[in-house]
């Protein structure tokens, strides 16, 4: 209970500080969409707490002004504004268009499939990819594991509870040899992102298994250096560098002992 006392004081003091810098100069929220009203209040508030916690995390100013957001009141409009890709219309939201067109699309579903934490943890996920615009590519499982890094380093949960069913292959003794493989595939909602009892098991064919583990690979990454080595990590990769040469020039170790240190902390959680 501490934590959400301690969340919702977060929230009012991002929206506060919204409030007061939207005052000098431009919104830097813009939340628009044919959406409920309250739906669209909610996510202003939402909004304004996923800024805050990814310029905890990527420093102030990692995200072009201002945050657009927009909620398609049906699940057409939202296929229209996402582009329809069939992989995208499962997921609960979709960050679309680049640089300064970059805007997050929040599925209509969202707002009964999630609980408040899963919305928020789905928002600060985004808002994460908009702070990535314009820097350079990364393998997938590094830019999306650090977006849910972002959406869950303030959580009280254990990463055990987190990742769910994520982790049943690796106490079957399948433990990763290499980093997750993604490939292009959305966000699918993870377990801590889904309403009502029993939820925690992911829909057959969701991608959350690979999402878990590569959040389970940065924070394994941020647990055993630090934050700071795990976002440099990310930077000198999007910089051009091969993970090969970025790992050991960040972490001072080889790849294939980060890969291995990572199986092993795997078998812990
Ligand atoms: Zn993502």
């Amino acid at each position: 209970m501490r934590t959400t006392r301690a969340r919702g004081r977060g929230a009012v003091l991002a929206v506060l500080s919204v409030l007061v810098l939207a005052g000098c100069g431009g919104a830097e929220i813009q939340v628009s969409g044919t959406a409920p009203g309250e739906r669209i209040e909610a996510y202003e508030a939402m909004a304004g707490v996923a800024l805050g916690q990814v310029e905890d995390l990527w420093g102030e100013d990692a995200v072009a002004r201002p945050v657009e957001v927009v909620l398609p009141g049906s699940a057409a409009e939202f296929a229209e504004l996402t582009g329809g890709a069939p992989a995208s219309q499962e997921a609960p939201a979709v960050t679309v268009g680049s640089l300064d067109e970059a805007h997050v699309v929040v599925h209509p579903d969202s707002w009964d499939r999630l609980t408040p934490e899963g919305r928020q943890a789905v928002l600060t996920h985004e808002v994460t990819h908009l702070s990535m615009q314009g820097d350079g590519g990364v393998p997938g499982w590094l830019g999306e594991g650090l977006a849910e890094y972002t959406a869950h380093r303030t959580s009280d949960l254990a990463p055990a509870a987190i990742a769910g069913s994520a982790l049943d292959p690796v106490r079957a003794g399948q433990v990763p040899t290499d980093w997750p493989d993604l490939g292009s595939a959305p966000v699918a909602p993870g377990p801590v992102g889904a309403a009502g009892d029993g939820a925690d098991e992911p829909a057959e064919g969701s991608t959350w298994g690979g999402y878990a583990l590569a959040w389970l690979a940065c924070l394994y990454l941020a647990d055993t250096w630090s934050e700071e080595q795990l976002v440099e990590l990310y930077e000198v990769v999007a910089g051009g560098s091969t993970l090969t040469d970025a790992v050991p020039q960040v972490l001072g170790v080889s790849e294939a002992e980060a890969l291995a240190g990572w199986g092993e902390w795997l078998t812990t959680l």
